[in-house]
């Protein structure tokens, strides 16, 4: 099934499964069917003139790895399809595009406005960070529009959220925002790590921006640190580009090329881990130590109809609260075999973490309240396991609650 009449020659006609397969190839003289690793700091010259041209930008060719590597160029190419973005720029984690993102683009003077249920470092980032150089930031919930309208001021160049949000799962209407912000003149960047780029396409649904910590789904199998920055020529181009070249968060040739193979299988692997987290949640829900579950794919979820209309899946992560405190939560976790206590997600292994006491501890707890982030919360990020084995884990920890 192709999705417009575009040659089968161009890879904007392929579907994305066929884009993460073939996607941003460049084969050397030597032909490889495995993409090349160039795990090299610069390049060399054929002549000075050449040299010269190449630093004017008259000649196409590389320079230094810090400014762009053939195999970090594939892996930037093959997300960029993926994505349907103009351009994208591949960096060393997550955070260095995040924060990458906003430093380009913000100016002293300027405000960002952002949803409060973040990633924590996402949260340093606009809470501590862009004040530090003043730029103004407020945070506010990203469930309520009018709070979003009321947030905006005649500086504001950009709104940052997370949907689904970490760990709470809330999902902001990323139209209903983009409208708001565009209507204000602001930039849209979504950090889309938690729908991954296969569940959930933020650019068709208004933003700018596109953030990944590709360290999660995109690598999928917890080896290598990554993200990416997607979004428009002119974005990229304008702002990200330069801010990238000269502050040097770079992308690893060795992790590109991981990650250009993890790509391959992503559509698998997500796809597996959506199908068992589902069933997971619904188990959950089931059992009596189970107080709620939160997840975008089930009928319960308090925003249901707004996750269907903007994710195609409800996702790998699920998150529940055990029925009591902190002491019963820890008795659940330390009780699992299969699953283990960790802080990262999105990878083959099932993973655990208790946000109150770890990711979100450096919270006050009126803050953490605020996020609806309880002693009993915990996170669950489902792996590549057998589904009946995981379900077993969790029922067995919930019976030692
Ligand atoms: C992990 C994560 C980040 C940061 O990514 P790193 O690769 O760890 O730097 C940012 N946003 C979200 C939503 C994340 O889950």
């Amino acid at each position: 099934m192709t999705s417009s009449k575009k040659p089968l020659s161009d890879p904007q006609s392929w579907n994305p499964a066929t884009q993460l397969v073939h996607g941003g190839t460049m084969r050397s003289q030597w032909g490889e069917t495995s993409e090349g690793l160039f795990l090299t700091q610069g390049f060399v010259y054929d002549n000075a003139e050449q040299a010269e041209a190449r630093f004017k930008n008259e000649d196409p060719g590389y320079q230094y790895s810090r400014f762009g590597n053939p195999t970090v160029s594939m892996f930037e190419e093959r997300l960029r399809l993926l994505e349907g973005a103009d351009d994208c720029r591949a960096t060393a984690t997550g955070m260095a595009a995040v924060t990458a993102a906003i430093l380009s683009y913000l100016n002293t003077g300027d405000h960002i406005v952002s949803a409060r249920a973040l990633f924590g470092s996402c949260r340093y980032v606009v809470e501590d960070l862009c004040p530090r150089f003043g730029i103004g930031s407020t945070l506010i919930d990203g469930n309520d529009l009018d709070a979003w309208k009321a947030a905006m001021q005649p500086n504001t160049k950009a709104v940052f959220f997370e949907t689904p949000a970490n760990p709470t799962l809330d999902i902001v209407d990323i139209a209903a925002v983009a409208e708001i912000a565009h209507d204000a003149g602001a930039l849209v960047m979504v950090d889309n790590v938690f729908a991954t780029p296969l569940l959930q396409r933020p650019l068709q649904h208004g933003a700018d921006v596109v953030i990944y910590s590709a360290t999660k789904h995109i690598d999928g199998q917890g080896r290598c640190l990554g993200g990416a920055v997607l979004g428009s020529e002119t974005y990229i181009n304008d702002h990200l580009h330069t801010f990238l070249r000269q502050t040097g968060p770079s992308m690893s040739p060795f992790n590109a090329w991981v990650m250009l193979k993890s790509l391959e299988t992503l559509p698998v692997r997500v796809n597996a881990q959506c199908a068992t987290a589902s069933a997971i949640a619904d188990r959950l829900a089931e059992l009596p130590a189970i107080k709620s579950v939160l997840y975008p794919g089930r009928k319960d979820h308090p925003q249901a109809k707004l996750a269907a209309k903007q994710m195609s899946a409800g996702g790998q992560v699920v998150t529940f609260e055990v029925d009591g405190n902190k002491d019963a939560t820890f008795r659940f976790l330390n009780a699992l075999s299969i699953i283990s206590i960790s802080n990262n997600l999105g990878d083959a292994k099932s993973l655990v973490t208790h946000p109150a006491t770890t990711t979100h501890q450096r919270l006050k707890p009126e803050a953490r309240a605020e996020l609806g982030i309880s002693d009993g919360m915990i996170r669950l990020s489902v792996g590549l396991e057998d589904a009946d084995d995981l379900i077993a884990d969790l029922s067995a920890a919930s019976a030692a609650v």
